[in-house]
């Protein structure tokens, strides 16, 4: 099933079960998203490089580290941008860039209507796009920054993740670590995912 990690945390379902349950307000939906948003985002950077030095306490020099692997957040528009204060929350030098993915009508294939990404060279690319349903936008995502920009390395961040999604990742982009909150059961016949959490893009901008 490709390279995903499923967050194991009691906090975490905890969170996700909130924001599956249709009572969530977009109120509320915003700021569990950005409180689920820390665990998958500690999640997806626990590998990140540090470099070792010598600080002062005020007993003795102590052994330390400080991060020398730096983000680039991308979140794809409109719901990844509930992801993204959990990113900069945690990370406050994280530089950010932006994609917009959308259905074209007619070949019904994902293509980006808006992109504005930043030099990536030497840090970690983190793609946040809640909804890993078909994959489509999800595979097109990692291939527009791929194509685009040469970060060091590229993560996926999402909060529900259909196995349809993660196989497309998979076969895609294998070399593509993939964080979710939750891998659901299936997508139903227009691509929702079961049992899912409805539109995440309209729960978070309270749209529905
Ligand atoms: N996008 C959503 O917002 N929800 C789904 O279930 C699938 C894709």
């Amino acid at each position: 099933m490709g390279d995903l990690t499923v967050l194991e945390h009691p906090l975490a379902r905890d969170l996700l079960s909130r924001l599956r349950d249709e009572r969530t307000d977009a109120a509320q939906f915003r700021v569990l998203t950005r409180r689920l948003g820390w665990l998958l985002v500690l999640e997806a950077t626990k590998d990140l490089a540090t470099e070792r030095l010598t600080v002062q306490t005020p007993m003795e020099p102590a052994p330390a580290e400080r991060l020398s692997e730096h983000l680039v957040a991308v979140p794809v528009l409109r719901a990844g941008l509930g992801l993204l204060d959990a990113v900069t929350d945690l990370y406050p030098g994280t530089v950010v860039g932006y994609l917009g993915m959308e259905r074209d009508e007619v070949t019904l294939q994902p293509r980006d209507y808006y992109a504005k990404l930043p030099p990536m060279e030497g840090r970690r690319a983190l793609i946040l796009d809640p909804m890993l349903a078909t994959g489509g936008s999800g595979a097109a995502s990692v291939t527009h920054v791929k194509a685009t920009a040469s970060p060091k390395s590229i993560g996926f961040v999402c909060v529900v993740a259909a196995p349809e999604g993660i196989a497309r990742m998979a076969s895609e982009h294998p070399d593509v670590p993939i964080v979710a909150g939750a891998l659901d059961r299936e997508l139903n016949d227009v691509g929702f995912i079961l049992p899912g959490l409805g539109d995440f893009g309209d729960r978070l901008h309270g749209t529905e």
